[in-house]
């Protein structure tokens, strides 16, 4: 679904944001574009229950339990117990009936080995997803998403010099990067981090790219087109004063709602990157990455500053 809004001339550039929050999956996001493409592989497959891990907070989380629910697959979730407070994807995760094993973070990896080997000495068939949805299959979700991109380009005859978003694992920038290579194009995909710092973020994103396209492309020209920035990290969940910002001056104008953890940060990143570079008269578009409910868990608290 290609949902690319025109939203006027920002900071003497022209902006346009790709509503990957609106997929009409589970609040929709880039976990609900990635899922969409780990469940087919679970429905021609012969599995009868899904294996992940992430946060109370986490998106991904919430829609592969919605995804698991419809189906009446068992989904059993791996969480770390410093990060599961209540929230709104939490309590969605309850609601879809998975199953939640809070653990010490450090304990994370284990308890989830220990999960699917008993899984399967009990008969069960489990499908083990990567935490965010991260691999080959979420990579592809969002060369998939480029070539919406491409295509709304040549039906509107324009042409975007930047495309900016909030990288976390990197597999939503490694996606954007590989369709730009495969397509041969060149221009601006700009991850703005919102948690890891160089180098070790960018060489995540970097293994990403490598695992889906193997040898097929020079090392030169994947080292070009894949920019990190960490200037705007303030670790996942924290509240930042520009981020609280942004988050009501972009609701206030555009009726678009941001949260504080991922799309918040890229934006504010985004406008003092743009800033900083002194980029005018651009093509800008912004990839909206989804996390909603986040949107409403800062809107709860006053701290949110919303
Ligand atoms: C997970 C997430 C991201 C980061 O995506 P990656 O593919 O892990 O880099 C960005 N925005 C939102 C809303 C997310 O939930």
């Amino acid at each position: 679904m290609t949902l690319i809004q025109d939203l006027g001339g920002y900071k003497g550039n022209h902006l346009w944001m790709k509503r990957d929050d609106l997929l009409p999956f589970s609040f929709g996001g880039n976990k609900a574009r990635k899922a969409e493409l780990f469940f087919q592989e679970i429905d021609t497959g012969e599995y009868d229950c899904v294996v992940t891990y992430g946060s109370g907070s986490s998106n991904h989380c919430r829609v592969v339990a919605n995804e698991c629910c419809r189906r009446g697959l068992g989904c059993h979730i791996i969480s770390p117990e410093e990060e599961y407070e209540p929230t709104f994807n939490s309590r969605m995760m309850e609601l879809f009936g998975a199953e939640i094993t809070t653990v010490p973070v450090s304990h994370v990896h284990d308890t989830i080995e220990e999960k699917l080997n008993r899984l399967r000495a009990s008969g069960k068939r489990p499908f083990f997803i990567e935490g965010g949805g991260h691999g080959n299959t979420g990579t592809e979700a969002y060369v998939n998403c480029y070539q919406e991109i491409a295509a709304y380009e040549r039906a509107e005859a324009v042409r975007f010099d930047y495309i900016f978003f909030a990288s976390g694992t990197g597999t939503t920038q490694a996606g954007l990067v590989c369709g730009q290579l495969l397509a041969g194009d060149d221009r601006m995909i700009i991850g703005i981090s919102i948690a890891r710092k160089n180098p070790y973020g960018r060489d995540v994103v970097l293994a990403s790219i490598r695992s889906f396209l193997g040898d097929a492309l020079p090392e030169d020209l994947i080292e070009q087109a894949t920019i990190f920035i960490d200037d705007y990290t303030s670790g996942y969940g924290k509240e930042d004063r520009a981020v609280a910002e942004t988050i009501g001056t972009v609701l206030k104008q555009y009726g678009i709602p941001l949260d504080p953890v991922y799309t918040g940060k890229a934006f504010a990143g985004m406008g003092a990157y743009i800033e900083k570079n002194s980029i005018r008269e651009k093509n800008i578009l912004f990839l909206h990455t989804g996390g909603t409910p986040l949107f409403f868990d800062a809107l709860r608290k006053k701290s949110g500053n919303i």
